[in-house]
């Protein structure tokens, strides 16, 4: 059983972070922010698909303004991820930001995070002190040796120094990040960094890599830590749709029963017994369950040979016959299909057991 590390609570808008708070799942969107239609479209999207916290680049005072019609489009909380300018923190949280995303040691000293925490402490908005391998400050790099194989000690300095800073100005709605593109730094940090603070723990691994690279590698650095019960809240960095990352992150969380969100698919890899084409059926069933939420567990079997008995634990499945499918439910044979009826019909009776879960789910 995992046991989670206990961490300061925080709230980012309506949603809790750290303590005994569900480890929130977190996405970016790679739109230009100030096309505001384009960014409300894939939040919009990345809220269909589970995602509950969103952040923005905020580059420039456009951008930063813009955060009002956005954030007043969406249902989730919204940080604005901010670099070296100090009044486009101040102008997105005028502007509605739920949340921002700074290094204070980039925003030109301490007059600047000064009024950055001004702001925040009005608008009662929570910080991401946000370090990772490119920012560490010049003295740091030095102290630690630059370059260096291993900059754990650094990236960790650079936190803490920051967290100092706000915490000097009286600021302790906080969570922290260290990000590092390589997975043993990561672990190696986080596991150190939360041994020495209890300010809630925004994992990641930064410029993962595209959908394979950056889901392995993002799940072997993220499933160490979350399985050692450290980190609150996670985003997984995939040059990809956004969606991706969330689809990702809550397999993520359903591999180490943390939390489960809508069907499971279990399915098989396929062997010289398949006579239908099982990849395609696969990929259109997994898709339509982006958007359902019962939790059922669903297989899709390439033969009936060993697909029901596999699947006994399944509510709902398919085994490839020849030219056809046998639908099976809870382990027993319930109807042959042809197979260019085989996606209809499933999922069919796949929506209907979504409606049954959802009226007879507690209120
Ligand atoms: S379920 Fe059937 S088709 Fe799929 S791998 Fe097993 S034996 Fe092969």
């Amino acid at each position: 059983m995992i046991v989670r590390r206990q961490t300061k609570k925080i709230w980012l808008g309506n949603v809790e972070i750290g303590g005994d708070s569900p480890i929130s799942v977190q996405s970016m969107t790679n739109t230009n922010t100030t096309d505001i239609e384009a960014t409300v479209a894939q939040i919009l999207k990345l809220e269909n698909g589970g995602c509950e916290i969103v952040r923005v680049a905020v580059p420039d005072q456009e951008a930063a303004v813009a955060v009002r019609a956005i954030r007043d489009s969406i249902a989730i909380p919204l940080i604005a991820d901010i670099h070296f300018d100090a009044r486009l923190a101040v102008t997105a949280m005028e502007n509605g930001a739920d949340g921002i995303r700074i290094n204070p040691g980039n925003l030109g000293g301490e007059e600047k995070v000064a009024k950055v925490v001004d702001a925040a402490l009005y608008h009662k908005v929570p910080i991401r002190v946000g370090v990772n391998s490119g920012s560490i400050e010049k003295d740091l790099l030095k102290k630690y040796g630059y370059p260096s194989a291993d900059n754990t000690d650094a990236l960790l300095e650079s936190a803490m120094r920051n967290v100092r800073l706000l915490e000097k100005y009286g600021f302790y709605d906080i969570k922290i990040s260290i990000k590092s593109a390589d997975v043993l730094t990561t672990v190696n940090g986080y596991s150190k960094l939360s041994g020495i603070t209890d300010y809630p723990l925004h994992l990641g691994v930064t410029e993962a890599g595209g959908l394979i690279a950056g889901t392995v590698k993002s799940s072997v650095a993220l499933g160490i830590l979350l399985s050692q019960g450290i980190g609150d809240t996670f985003r997984i960095s995939l040059t990809r749709d956004p969606v991706e990352e969330i689809r990702v992150g809550f397999e993520l969380l359903r591999s180490l029963k943390i939390r489960q969100r809508g069907p499971e698919i279990i399915s098989c890899p396929t062997c010289g017994r398949t006579r239908i084409d099982l990849f395609s059926l696969a990929e259109k069933i997994e898709d339509r369950l982006q958007t359902m939420k019962a939790p059922l567990k669903i297989a899709v079997m390439g033969c009936v040979v060993n697909g029901p008995g596999e699947a006994r634990e399944a509510d709902i499945g398919v085994a490839g016959g020849n030219g056809a499918g046998i639908i099976f439910k809870r382990g027993e044979i319930w109807k042959k299909v042809a197979e260019k009826e085989l996606l209809s019909v499933f999922m069919s009776e796949l929506e209907k057991m979504e409606y049954e879960w959802h009226k007879n789910k507690p209120l």
